[in-house]
């Protein structure tokens, strides 16, 4: 997955429903661990602002 950073606007929605804790929140951004996603959309259906993008 990726984020728009000028989208985003670090509400940590993501960080908190990601199943696989791929998401870490600082206070600026997310960070994805691009190990740990599966890219399972989980995050991009619950961001308000549509600031995901699944790659395939
Ligand atoms: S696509 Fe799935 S695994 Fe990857 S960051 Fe989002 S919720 Fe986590
Ligand atoms: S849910 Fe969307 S707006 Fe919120 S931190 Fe994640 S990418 Fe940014």
């Amino acid at each position: 997955m990726l984020i728009d950073r000028v989208k985003c606007g670090v509400c940590f929605g993501c960080a908190a429903v990601c199943p696989f804790d791929a998401l870490r929140a600082t206070d600026k951004e997310i960070i994805v661990n691009s190990e740990k996603c599966t890219n399972c959309g989980i995050c991009r259906k619950i961001c308000p602002v549509g600031a995901i993008t699944i790659e395939v």
